[in-house]
């Protein structure tokens, strides 16, 4: 499994080359889409090897808490049911839609609210996938800047979460958030 880890002052940032399903941080995070009710990409996957104990859940929080949907860049937490994960936190990115219909603030917000329900749930390891990146079609150069950005502001606000991992799926993908990283924290 191709790895780099940095430090950011007490915790620590993975970039990882895989799949997001194996991962034994306390929480995964989805890239959901407002249905809450599963789709392609990373979501499909994740309900795929959770079973459908997820899927209840989401189910409740959506007839109780979200009946049109959750909005985008908010998230809510399920159990991780089958998954090594003990929850799974969903979020709903952007879509692309040229880079002028606030997409930038609401991929960073999606991260944000992902990271504010698991220090809610005194979790203390979470992984991401590249959100957005896929069916929505933010561009991944962009994309990685914001995320690794907002993970490193985090970090600077926040010592209770002491491990972050960015799982990416493609060879492509994880070099480009490689060469983001070295420029965003090697400096
Ligand atoms: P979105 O709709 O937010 O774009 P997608 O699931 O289509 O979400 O894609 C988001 C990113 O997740 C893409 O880079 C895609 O390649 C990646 N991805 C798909 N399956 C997995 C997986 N099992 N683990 C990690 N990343 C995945």
């Amino acid at each position: 499994m191709l790895k780099k880890e940095y430090s950011i002052r007490n915790s620590f940032l993975e970039l990882v080359l895989g799949d997001i399903t194996e991962m034994n941080t306390d929480a995964i995070v989805n890239a959901a889409n407002s249905s809450l009710l599963g789709g392609g990409g990373v979501d499909g996957a994740i309900h795929k090897k959770g079973g459908p104990k997820i899927l209840q859940e989401c189910k409740k929080i959506r007839k109780f808490y979200y009946p049109n949907g959750l909005p985008t860049g908010e998230a809510v937490i399920t159990s991780g049911g089958k998954l090594k994960a003990k929850y799974v936190i969903h979020t709903v990115g952007p879509v692309w839609s040229g880079g002028n219909h606030g997409e930038s603030r609401l991929l960073k917000k999606a991260y944000y609210s992902s990271l504010n329900l698991a220090l809610e749930k005194e979790l203390t390891s979470v992984s991401f996938p590249s959100i957005s990146t896929g069916a929505y079609n933010y561009p991944v150069q962009e994309a990685s800047y914001l995320a690794l950005k907002t993970i490193k502001n985090f970090f600077y606000k926040n010592s209770e979460i002491t491990k972050i991992v960015i799982v990416l799926f493609s060879k492509k993908t994880f070099n480009i958030y490689l060469s983001t990283a070295q420029m965003l924290f090697l400096q």
